[in-house]
């Protein structure tokens, strides 16, 4: 299947070739024709899938066709120039800025050979006078999160009443943000006749019902590609006694020498700071990334990591949603997520572009119920590793069966081991040391081993 065969537009097509794009992956395989028919769409894929290119290559062709046609003037004739607030043609709302202005971005790249499509970001952090500019020119598609656009629409900065296509990107993530009255809000001061296209890594539940009320007669289309089950991806548990262990442990892999860049989650704003720059005192060019942290300061430090300036991201949850950085070779949960599917995001970071990746958890003895919450959502056993020298002082209380080996190369290094150093567990083995059988996770903001009360991330 080739992108013509699609029935995309041949400046469409070329821009892909392009963006070095031989042939659409199976959701935009699917998405494409259908969005080009003007139908509502429900997808259920995760970030790596090509999802972006799914919707905005459909979108750019009828933008692109609409534009051939003339253009009918704004305001009547006559009427004293003033100002006039921006109609965009396209809405994609995202969860967060980085994705917003991701999706910008691959936005301008599809678009290269279309003349007179315009895409900007409004976001949140950015200042309101450069955002005014930037609508000014009435630009075709805006890519919003949904707390800033309220601002611009409630201001009378802009008008939906031109609009032809809606997206939601990441849908659920917003949803989990708590963006549900903005978003109805938002939809709301939409024509009843757009088209509407929701992505989200899952169509159950609450994300589900507003689908349903949001869409007509939508195609539903579920991806469950090797990426969205991170096939490429290793998964490892390494238990530890307390801080001190488990920073001991976490400063011994990111030094395997199979490791190009990583990132480290951590449960809080701060904890990511305090890491940060703790690696950097033990010589890795490690920054943070955060909530906390000004637009300017979280762009330096997304292009650092891109350029590969910064080895080392210490991160929150929704600050590095949906970051694609293909040299990003593991990922390690410095705190276990509170949600599973968070889980997923986080370890997505790696294994990026076809490659592989090693996902690592440090994990706490009491926190074994969350291990086993995210094997029943991911329905994977992850297996468990312990490296000599860094072994737990406790033992295991019953044997887990291990996850089936994943793919990981270069080598057989998978733990992070030095050169000639022992691992105990090898991929398939039974674990040596495992999580307590009754576990010590309580409510939704445990305490954990090392009494540390833990907030979680950005939200
Ligand atoms: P997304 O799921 O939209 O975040 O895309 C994940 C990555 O896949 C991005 O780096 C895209 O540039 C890339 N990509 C999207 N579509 C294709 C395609 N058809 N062939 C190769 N790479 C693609």
């Amino acid at each position: 299947m080739s992108f013509e065969a699609l029935g995309l537009h041949a400046s469409i097509v070329k821009a892909a070739t392009d963006a070095g794009y031989t042939t659409p992956t199976p959701v935009q395989e699917q998405a494409i024709p259908a969005g080009i028919a003007g139908r509502d769409l429900l997808v259920s894929s995760q970030t790596g899938s090509g999802k972006t290119a799914a919707f905005m290559l459909p979108a750019l062709h009828k933008l692109a066709l609409a534009e051939q046609a003339p253009v009918a003037p704004r305001g009547a004739p006559g009427e004293r120039p003033r100002f006039k607030a921006a109609q965009p043609k396209m809405l994609v709302l995202t969860p967060t800025r980085e994705l917003a202005l991701q999706v910008t971005s691959a936005t301008e790249k599809y678009g290269t050979q279309i003349r007179r499509i315009r895409a900007v970001s409004i976001l949140g952090g950015m200042p309101y006078p450069k955002q005014m500019q930037l609508l000014a020119k009435n630009p075709e598609i805006l890519v919003a999160t949904p707390g800033r656009l309220i601002d611009h629409m409630e201001s009378g900065k802009i008008d939906f009443s031109q609009l032809e296509i809606l997206v939601l990107d990441e849908a659920d993530r917003m949803l989990d943000m708590g963006f549900i009255d903005d978003i109805e809000k938002i939809i709301a001061a939409t024509p009843a006749g757009r088209q509407t296209m929701l992505f989200s890594a899952t169509l159950d539940g609450m994300v589900g019902n507003m689908a349903r009320r949001i869409t007509k007669d939508p195609m539903v289309i579920q991806i469950t590609s090797s990426s969205s089950k991170h096939e490429n991806i290793v998964q490892r548990v390494h238990f530890v006694d307390d801080l001190s262990h488990k920073n001991r442990l976490l400063d011994h892999l990111l030094r395997d020498e199979t490791l190009d860049q990583a990132v480290v989650f951590t449960a809080t704003k701060r904890d990511a700071d305090t890491i940060a720059d703790r690696l950097n005192i033990a010589g890795f060019s490690a920054a943070a990334l955060h909530g906390d942290m000004h637009q300017g300061a979280r762009n330096r430090t997304l292009d650092g990591l891109r350029r590969g300036n910064v080895k080392v991201l210490v991160a929150t949850d929704v600050a590095a949603r949906g970051i694609d950085v293909p040299t990003i070779t593991h990922v390690f949960n410095y705190d276990l997520p509170k949600f599973p599917e968070d889980y997923v995001h986080r370890i997505g970071r790696t294994g990026r572009a076809g490659r592989n990746g090693l996902a690592i958890s440090l994990v706490n003895h009491a926190e074994g119920m969350n291990v086993k919450r995210i094997e029943r959502f991911t329905k994977q056993l992850i297996p468990v590793n312990v490296i000599e020298g860094f072994e737990p002082k406790r033992t295991a209380s019953a044997p887990r069966s291990a996850a089936r080996p994943g793919t990981w190369k270069p080598g057989d290094n998978r733990t992070g081991a030095k050169p000639g150093q022992r691992t105990f567990s090898k991929p398939g083995a039974p674990r040596r040391e495992g999580a307590p059988a009754g576990g010590g996770y309580k409510g939704s903001n445990p305490r954990s081993a090392d009494g540390a009360r833990r907030t979680y991330g950005d939200r």
